[in-house]
């Protein structure tokens, strides 16, 4: 079957990896899992035998084909559809629970796909993806690493992301360019208890680390956020007037944004930097 490039078609070879995979789920012999991107079954295989049903997501029609020959429907439904049009709604609703989500990320598309799976946040309870080293990094990154900004801040506003394992390109057929790393997300919002709106406050944060080489108070003033609401809100959220946001925790990010609310009007956008 020929491999598609453009569908980030890079195949675990290695099985192991795939029950290491699984495995991080936790029990889930009565639960629904949705895979993304099933590919080849590396991971299916090892899901199929301990989950409760699996919902294999792939968009290439001939692996979707030769999915659903391999797989017993009463174990593994393959849908062949793109995974950023896939309705998890609907799919929790008929599972009559939150869903859990696993994939070996097409990694083409990691950041629509790590926001698709935000969006649909109140479906789900856990995810274990494996993307390219240097997303996950950033993913799970605390304040003050190197890796910290607005990835770190828009995946963990949604519940806590940790880093489990990396892979060399000699784990995939045919081998990337990058190293691998399966992390964990627990879906858990944390929007309501720091007081903040989702959509306003992660506009904020884009507005905060728009530039990496500014102060905060300098990227706010660049959005058209006034000189004088940028110093009283920093006051009054006791925070340095010279600290860069890469430096500042989720929690005064947001006791910052609760400052500012009052005068905070942005214009809507939503792609995240990766
Ligand atoms: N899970 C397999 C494995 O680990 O060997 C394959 C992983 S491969 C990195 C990514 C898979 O995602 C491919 O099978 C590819 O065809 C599929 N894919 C690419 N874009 C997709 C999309 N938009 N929706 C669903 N699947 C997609």
């Amino acid at each position: 079957m020929p491999r598609k490039p453009k569908l980030g078609q890079n195949f675990l070879r290695d099985a192991q990896a795939g029950e290491r995979i699984v495995a991080a789920l936790g029990d889930v012999a009565n639960r629904t899992v949705v895979e993304i991107g099933p590919g080849r079954g590396a991971i299916t295989t090892a899901l199929a035998e301990r989950a409760g049903h699996v919902l294999a997501v792939e968009l290439d029609r001939e692996l979707a084909t030769a999915l659903r020959a391999r797989f017993s429907p009463q174990r593994v439904t393959v849908i062949e559809q793109d995974v950023l049009n896939f309705d998890f709604a609907a799919a929790a609703a008929q599972a009559g629970a939150p869903l859990q989500v696993v994939g070996n990320l097409p990694y083409y598309i990691t950041s629509p796909i790590l926001l698709k799976l935000a969006d649909s946040h109140a479906e789900l309870d856990l995810a274990v993806l494996m993307v390219q080293r240097e997303a996950a990094d950033r993913v799970t990154a605390a304040p003050g690493w190197r890796d910290y900004g607005l990835l770190s801040v828009t995946v963990q506003m949604y519940g806590p992301a940790e880093p489990l394992f990396t892979l060399p390109p000699s784990a995939f057929s045919p081998p990337p360019r990058v190293h691998s790393t399966v992390f964990r997300w627990r879906f858990a919002p944390r929007f309501a208890a720091l007081g903040v709106e989702e959509a306003e406050f992660l506009r904020f944060a884009r507005q905060a680390f728009a530039q990496k080489r500014k102060t905060l108070a300098n990227n706010l003033r660049a959005a058209g956020i006034a000189p004088a609401a940028v110093a009283t809100a920093l006051a009054g959220a006791a925070i340095d007037p010279k600290a860069r946001a890469e430096a500042l925790p989720i929690e005064a990010l947001a006791r910052l944004w609760r400052h500012l609310k009052p005068q905070h009007q942005a214009p809507p956008s939503r792609a995240l930097p990766i």
